[in-house]
């Protein structure tokens, strides 16, 4: 039975599900190193939510333990970013996405390590040092939703917050075999989450299967009038309408994903396609010819947002100046983005970014136009080794194929399609704006089969 069954069948309490992860964290984070702080109110929380399930007027997350990325303000607890910047900051205020988990009674267990600033694919850049794979013990965990990904995959927790603005949830999410979603940019409400940039973030949940993925999603999707770009989606509903039944669902394979990913890697992704035929898909070929401009114009709008975002951590407010402080890959992209901001007036470098934007964007869509679905892999190859020192370029390469669902503002989610060498492999599914619910039902579909 899964913790969400258990809740709501009464085998287990509230109070019995958060101390059950609290001792697990005890027991083994100092070897994992998932979470950064750890929720010290959380049994009272829970206390709290048992007494509603007595009364009968639990939310819907009633007694599941939830861990936040550390970029997400939760109320009493640090949103530091895994960075000394903000290593005392404590959140004043609540993210829109966990006022409405904490309406349906989910308990808060903790704040989840990351790459400093979300600037990152490994988990290896915080300030509070590297996160281990769970899954894969001694590689890295992915990043930089590293501490997310690897305290489901450690049962740390019921499900977790990550933010995913080039592939932060998806690739730990692979790299830790558990399952992650990127929504369609302006689902979720972003007020509350510390920016990395701006026009390509979006929270998103991370879990060990696709019922309590559908659902963390369901309570934090939808319309925030506090902000111009929530999409105008009211509630959604996605648990009930789960489906495997995938008759009728067309499915893009791009030739590109060969090109660019190691031969392994696509040998488990053509064993999920197939069982995904199996389910009553059909799988044809679609054409992604851009697929690696993303790459560089993500980067380009990355560090021209990044550096813009960072210019309020002038050590004024938030006790230290980012640029005395902070760890190098940080540094790197505020130097670039202020370069190539400065060098805006001749429209070399961020008008171009634009354009190519513009022009993925629209190949995406196309692709999409004739098919359900897009399924391929997650990330080019296998996670490296915790310390194995790889450079600035090989580490951005992680990211080829999932940039570009955020420069399209595409939803892609992603779940466990097998293993290499022990090694747990994700198969990423792209869909068209506001189409959540056929990507879940594929990984529905492989779930079960
Ligand atoms: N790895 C990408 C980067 O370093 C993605 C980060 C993210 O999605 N937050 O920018």
């Amino acid at each position: 039975m899964s913790a969400v069954e258990e809740l709501r069948s009464g085998a287990l309490t509230a109070e019995e599900n958060v101390a059950r992860y609290l001792e697990a964290i005890e027991a083994r984070d100092r070897e994992i190193n998932a979470f950064i702080e750890v929720n010290l109110r959380a049994i009272e929380d829970a206390q709290a939510v048992d007494k509603k399930i007595e009364r009968g007027t639990a939310g819907k997350l009633a007694g599941l333990a939830i861990a936040v990325k550390s970029n997400i303000n939760v109320r009493g607890l640090r949103a530091t970013c895994a960075s000394k910047t903000l290593e005392n900051y404590v959140s004043p205020y609540d993210a829109t996405v966990i006022e409405r988990i904490r309406r349906e009674d989910g308990v808060i267990i903790g704040m989840t390590n990351m790459d400093e600033f979300a600037c990152g694919s490994s988990g290896e850049t915080s300030y509070f040092g590297p996160t281990q794979n769970p899954a894969a013990m001694g590689r890295i965990p992915g990043g930089s939703s590293s501490g997310s990904a690897a305290a489901i995959a450690a049962n740390f927790a019921d499900v977790a917050l990550g933010s995913d603005t080039g592939g932060s949830i998806r690739n730990p999410a692979s790299h830790c075999g558990v399952v992650g979603i990127k929504p369609t940019y302006g689902l979720v409400p972003r007020y509350g989450l510390i920016d990395l940039a701006m026009s390509l973030d979006q929270i998103g949940p991370l879990a060990k299967d696709v019922y309590s993925a559908a659902l963390l999603l369901e309570v934090i999707a939808g319309y925030n009038p506090k902000e111009a770009t929530t999409l105008r989606v009211e509630s959604v509903d996605y648990t009930s309408k789960l489906n495997a039944d995938l008759s009728g669902y067309t499915i893009g394979f791009a030739r590109e994903f060969e090109e660019y990913t190691s031969p392994e890697i696509i040998r488990e992704v053509k064993h999920a396609l197939a069982k995904l035929e199996a389910q009553g898909a059909s799988v044809v070929e679609v054409e992604l010819p851009n697929l690696a401009k993303a790459l560089p114009t993500y980067y380009l709008t990355v560090f021209v947002e990044f550096f813009s975002a960072t210019r309020r951590y002038d050590g004024r407010r938030y006790g230290y100046r980012i640029e005395e402080v902070c760890g190098e890959e940080v540094l790197r992209r505020i130097m670039l983005g202020r370069y190539i901001s400065q060098k805006e007036y001749s429209g070399k470098y961020y008008k171009k970014a634009l354009q190519f934007r513009s022009l993925i964007k629209k190949e995406l869509l196309e692709a999409l136009s004739g098919v359900d679905l897009i399924a391929g892999p997650t990330t080019p190859k296998l996670p490296h080794r915790l310390g194995e020192e790889i450079d600035p370029l090989a580490m951005y390469a992680y990211d080829l194929l999932t940039v570009p669902a955020n420069l399209a503002g595409i939803p892609a989610g992603v779940i466990k399609s097998g293993e290499v060498k022990g090694i747990p492999v994700g198969l990423q599914l792209q869909a068209k704006p506001l189409d959540e619910q056929k990507i879940l039902n594929a990984m529905y579909a492989l779930e079960g089969g």
